[in-house]
């Protein structure tokens, strides 16, 4: 079907179009919200004996996931391009070729992760006694993905919970079902029956599953992420929310200009910058402003915009957002800001053309809320000084970058941004990277996702502690003027006297003794 603007994307049920051509996509029926519970409590039944399998065996499983998914990755790549409009070359790049590596790397952390602690406890203290802290699974793990990337948002989440032995259920976003319904078809192929469930829907079902689950993984805008954190607290589960982003770089004047604007371009560009951490503003040092600002047009003005033969970007995923994009720059310009390339419709599908804006000024929504679309908004600064402060002037920090030739002092410059990835000439790039935790502050959330620090999400140390000692504990009742002694005496001894020990092993057969007459248990010895 040709693209045009006449095909009307506002008033369509969510996720029924091809964003760049306007094609009707098959529908997927929804979940009814009351259906849930059935769903969760039979993700319950199955997670039991899931969590009874060796570490090895679940290994093996999500290993043969990845196997059920990369060979049949044309399919995937097409169902991707279908549901966002863009490229299935660009959706294979983005969320299926490095399927494999990802699986790789997250069962290596999951072995770290899920080890069991042995805990060393003073057998002068406490004789006879030992302990281990193992790692639980919580249950049944909510994962509620967003519509950027329909497939790889779920994989955070899906791979450290499943490893971890929880059942899981998938909610993808009602403008991207197909996707989540396709890898739940192929999770459904390698696990155990219902250990990977999911339910389709819009903010109903999404509720429904906080509701009923053991811990929640929820990535999505703010507003969303402060509803589902406030029902976790109410329903006390753990919950991990990563939301927006408004990402900045910071170009210094010894940077690599050429790699520097290549690096900008992709990284406010990928996924026609529906991407968390796009780079959506920049602060350029006065000095080379002009130059990189020149290279930065020339490139961004050549990427190519769905539909079409070979594409770079895709539409906007949905009429809401293109919107939201056109209010913005709109606002820019009428701010003073000056538009270098793009600043329109492309006339097919949602496609917006790539915009790169010079002079921006903090005052400009393009500088303070998530744009979420192909803006690049640029602020001229004097210094790096000013650009730090002005780059964590922002509710959001998810990832930040500098970019300079000069690597001593740029690492030292990453400390003072206020993020969660900090980065030295690139951007981003950890996203795909499932060993480094993703993460941000302030209105970004404080959600852990990938690496071994996210696991408190998906499971709970569990203490073990075995006494084999055969006497009862000094401490214990009764109170008597021994126990006094044998108080100070511990006292002394953890501000350093030496002879506390002794004192305390004199008074420790005093106490068994007297401890023991209560039970009159000396008298049958
Ligand atoms: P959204 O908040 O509208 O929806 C996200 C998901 O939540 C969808 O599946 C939706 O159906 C569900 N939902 C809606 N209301 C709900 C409710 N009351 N209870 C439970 N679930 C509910 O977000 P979106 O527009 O789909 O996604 C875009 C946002 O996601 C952007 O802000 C982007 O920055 C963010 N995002 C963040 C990250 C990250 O890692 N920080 C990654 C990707 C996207």
């Amino acid at each position: 079907m040709a693209a045009n603007e006449s095909i009307d994307f506002s008033s369509a049920k969510a996720g029924t179009l091809n964003p760049a051509t306007g094609e009707k996509l098959p529908e997927v029926a929804w979940t009814s919200p009351v259906e849930v519970s059935g769903v969760i409590d039979a993700a319950r039944d199955a997670q039991r004996s899931w969590a009874q399998q060796s570490l090895a065996r679940r290994i093996e499983v999500v290993e043969a996931l990845a196997q059920a998914v990369l060979t049949r990755h044309e399919e995937i790549s097409e169902i991707l391009s279908n549901e966002t409009g863009r490229e299935p070359t660009e959706c294979m790049m983005s969320e299926v070729a490095s399927f494999g590596a990802y699986v790789d790397t997250a069962v290596k952390e999951s072995k770290a992760a899920l080890k069991t602690h042995k805990v060393s406890i003073s057998s002068l203290d406490y004789p006879g006694k030992k302990a281990s802290v193992e790692m639980v699974p919580r249950g049944v793990i909510g994962i509620i993905a967003p519509w950027n990337y329909p497939l790889s948002n779920f994989l955070k989440h899906l791979f450290p919970a499943v490893l971890s032995g929880n059942a899981v259920i998938l909610k993808p976003s009602e403008f991207t079902p197909r996707s989540g319904a396709w890898l739940a078809e192929r999770c459904a192929e390698v696990f155990p029956e219902n250990v990977v469930q999911i339910v389709q829907g819009a903010a109903e079902v999404g509720a429904a599953v906080v509701d009923h689950v053991d811990s929640i993984a929820f990535t999505g805008s703010v507003a969303t992420g402060r509803i589902v954190a406030r029902q976790a607290a109410e329903n006390l589960i753990p919950c991990s929310v990563e939301l927006g982003g408004k990402d900045a770089a910071i170009v210094l004047a010894d940077c690599d200009l050429q790699r520097t604007s290549l690096g900008v371009a992709q990284w406010g560009m990928h996924n026609c910058g529906q991407n968390c951490a796009a780079i959506e503003r920049v602060y350029v040092e006065d000095a080379v402003a002009d130059e990189f600002l020149a290279q930065l047009t020339a490139i961004v003005s050549k990427l190519r915009v769905a539909p079409g033969e070979v594409c770079d970007l895709g539409p906007l995923q949905n009429a809401a957002q293109l919107e939201t994009v056109e209010a913005h720059v709109q606002d820019a310009l009428e701010r003073g800001a000056e538009c270098l390339c793009g600043g329109k419709r492309t006339g097919r599908g949602l496609g917006y053309e790539p915009t790169v804006l010079d002079r921006c000024d903090d005052s400009m929504r393009v500088m303070t809320e998530e744009t979420f679309g192909p803006v690049i908004a640029v602020a001229r600064v004097k210094d790096a000084d000013e650009a730090i402060e002005r780059a964590n002037a922002s509710e959001y920090g998810l990832n930040g970058s500098i970019w300079t030739r000069d690597l001593r002092r740029g690492r030292k410059l990453l400390e003072r941004l206020d993020v969660g990835v900090a980065l030295l000439n690139n951007h981003a790039i950890t996203g795909a990277m499932p060993d480094m935790p993703w993460t941000g502050v302030k209105n970004t959330g404080f959600g852990v996702a990938a690496s071994r620090f996210a696991y408190h999400n998906f499971v709970r140390p569990k203490t073990y502690f075995v006494d084999k000692s055969k006497k009862p504990d000094p401490w214990w009742f009764p109170f008597d003027e021994n126990l006094d002694l044998f108080g100070r005496a511990l006292i002394e001894r953890s501000t350093g006297s030496f002879t506390a020990m002794f004192t305390l092993a004199g008074l420790l057969g005093k106490r068994v003794k007297a401890i023991r007459s209560l039970a009159s248990l000396e008298e049958q010895e």
